[in-house]
């Protein structure tokens, strides 16, 4: 019997979760059982993605804690100074511990009583006790400050360092000491010069690592410039930016030492792509690396250069709620209706890096159930989903032999992580029309394209009309900084009244561009993506009409039929958001444009 939790009950008299949430956090807490449990709200927020503030703002207020709310980027240098100078006071491990648990001692408030004011992201930890243990502190008082807020803080009071980029630099300032008094000294200078290079090298790459997953980026692109140049790229928010140019080092270089410290890749083939992996524990959390090796051509005969890309994936960023997928109202309603079904693909369609494998995973978690077979065939598996068996693809295996596997695997949901050709689609299809649900993605620009597209393949109209639950077709733009976004400017009107907007709405003050300068909190003015999408869900009318379709798909009458229904185009989707404020006319037209 799992004990009841008076503030369990207290967050579902609130809203803030639900019963069977509620019901699944007590038995994993049941369950663990360990000498040291984790409180509910810890459980919440970890394994349910609950807002942490949601939580713990709750519970401070139930213990009638002191709540504060800090503008970080406004601090004045001398309350930075004076939260620094507390903090060295402690023991170096306390005052790690002490961070990492979201907790600072912010300001000491002197006069009679002399107390430390203690910000806490969580009142009730253990550890904050100890403060009059490890210090000279005696008295102090614990207020309550969200999460977020501290780790901005944390930010500034004391900076992660990156080791690696320290030992880069050292190692950077012994080349050059070398390099001045090579005259004076031959003696083994080859052998010193090697050991600095391969010590520098594997710092460069570490400590990229460990950069590109605190930047969030989603790639590290390592490309040979010319000769003795290599060039690191970070891609952020889906665009590349360069983030080190390696000087004076062989490309080749580079590329044995990422081979040499990646698993799964032969450092000495230099003539076949390769794939291989790595993983790093970086800020307490285990962070998994897909590395695509591939020879490029180089201007020079002799020499064999490869480009290097790392996918980086980090679980964190798996996004597990489907109304942080950030749809517009009628597709979520939607797309919510169709995944809830037990039967019928579900479909999602758009280029590569439109966030499709976003919504996949949201979806996913959303159904996740111990009573369902969940079985997921995809080519390479990004994501582990516990409560999924997932296939391992590989030479063994290949994609298509999975999918036939499938069927014969009783699976209650599938997911195959894309329709390819006629065998992955005739399988969607038996699969849909057989009882089960079917998540997978095609690459087509629109909602409407995909039917013709599959029509095309070889699907019968019927089939199709039946075995679809919806189409959504899906893009990420680039979402303004609300920090430093600037009403847009006259010269940019005439694009924004080709797209539909009315000069009324632009003069309104409320659509906005880039400020490319960007501030401290972004990158040249936008933060962050969000989705426009054109969710087609499938209703009496829309099967009918491709039932009666001919020789031929109409997209047109599909889309009328769609938009009557409600259905936002993706160009409207888009308006919606520039109207909005969150993006800007050029991202959507460039995100809504055809191919
Ligand atoms: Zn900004």
């Amino acid at each position: 019997m799992v004990k009841k939790s008076r503030f369990g009950q207290v967050l579902l008299s609130r809203g803030i979760i639900d019963d069977l949430t509620l019901e699944k956090s007590l038995m994993i807490q049941h369950e663990e059982n360990s000498t040291n449990p984790r409180m509910l709200g810890e459980i919440l927020v970890s394994d349910f993605k609950v807002d942490h503030h949601a939580i713990f703002g709750m519970l401070a207020d139930m213990y009638a804690f002191r709540n504060i709310e800090i503008n970080v980027p406004e601090l004045t240098k001398n309350q930075i100074k004076h939260t620094r100078e507390i903090l060295s006071k402690f023991p170096d491990d306390f005052k790690k511990e002490l961070l990492y648990k979201k907790i600072v001692p912010y300001q000491l408030q002197t006069g009679r009583r002399n107390t430390l004011i203690v910000l806490a992201a969580n009142p009730t930890e253990k550890i904050i006790e100890r403060i009059p243990v490890y210090s000279d502190f005696k008295k102090y008082e614990i207020v309550y400050c969200k999460f977020k807020t501290l780790t901005d803080l944390i930010e500034v009071v004391s900076p992660q360092k990156n080791e690696f980029l320290d030992l880069l630099e050292e190692s950077i300032q012994q080349i050059e000491e070398v390099q001045e008094g090579e005259d004076k000294a031959k003696i083994d200078e080859y052998a010193l010069d090697d050991e600095i290079n391969k010590s520098l090298l594997v710092n460069l790459f570490e400590g990229s690592l460990i950069e590109a997953v605190r930047k969030r980026a989603s790639d590290i692109h390592i490309i040979p410039h010319e000769r003795s140049n290599v060039d690191f790229y970070f891609r952020i928010d889906g665009k590349l930016n360069l983030w080190h140019r390696q000087e004076r080092t062989s490309p080749e270089a580079i590329a044995a030492v990422v081979k040499d410290r990646s698993m799964g890749v032969d450092r000495f083939e230099r003539d076949t792509a390769q794939d291989g992996f790595a993983q790093r524990v970086i800020d307490n959390y285990l962070i998994r690396f897909r590395v695509s090796i591939i020879p490029i051509i180089s201007s020079e005969y002799e020499r064999r250069f490869e480009s290097i890309v790392i996918r980086i994936i980090d679980d964190r960023n798996v996004i597990t709620d489907l109304r942080k997928l950030g749809f517009q109202q009628q597709a979520e309603a939607d797309f919510s209706k169709a995944i809830s079904k037990s039967r019928g693909i579900v479909l999602l369609t758009g280029p590569t890096g439109s966030g499709k494998s976003t919504t996949l995973m949201a979806a996913l978690h959303h159904i996740l159930d111990p009573t369902l077979n969940i079985l997921t065939c995809e080519d390479p598996v990004e994501y582990l989903i516990k409560g999924a068996r997932q296939i391992k693809i590989g030479h063994r295996l290949p994609f298509d032999e999975a999918i036939r596997t499938i069927l014969r695997h009783d699976p209650d949901v599938v997911m195959v992580g894309e329709i390819r050709d006629r065998v992955t689609a005739d399988v969607a299809v038996k699969l849909a029309n057989t009882g089960h649900l079917t998540l997978s993605t095609l690459h087509t620009n629109d909602a409407p394209s995909a039917i013709s597209r599959l029509f095309k393949i070889g699907i019968e109209p019927f089939l199709l009309a039946y075995a679809i639950n919806i189409i959504v077709a899906q893009r990420l733009v680039r979402k303004l900084c609300t920090n430093c976004r600037i009403p847009i400017s006259k010269d940019k009107y005439t694009a924004a009244l080709d797209m539909g907007l009315t000069m009324d709405e632009l003069e309104s003050g409320k659509i906005c561009e880039a400020n490319i300068d960007g501030c401290k909190k972004c990158t040249r003015g936008y933060k962050g993506r969000i989705t426009i999408c054109e969710a087609l869900y499938f209703t009496k009318e829309i099967r009918k009409a491709i039932v009666e379709s001919g020789d031929e798909i109409d997209e047109q009458l599909i889309r009328k039929i769609g938009e009557d229904q409600g259905m936002l185009s993706m160009q409207e989707s888009g308006l919606d958001r520039i109207r909005n404020g969150l993006t800007t006319v050029s991202e959507a037209a460039y995100a809504s444009s055809e191919d």
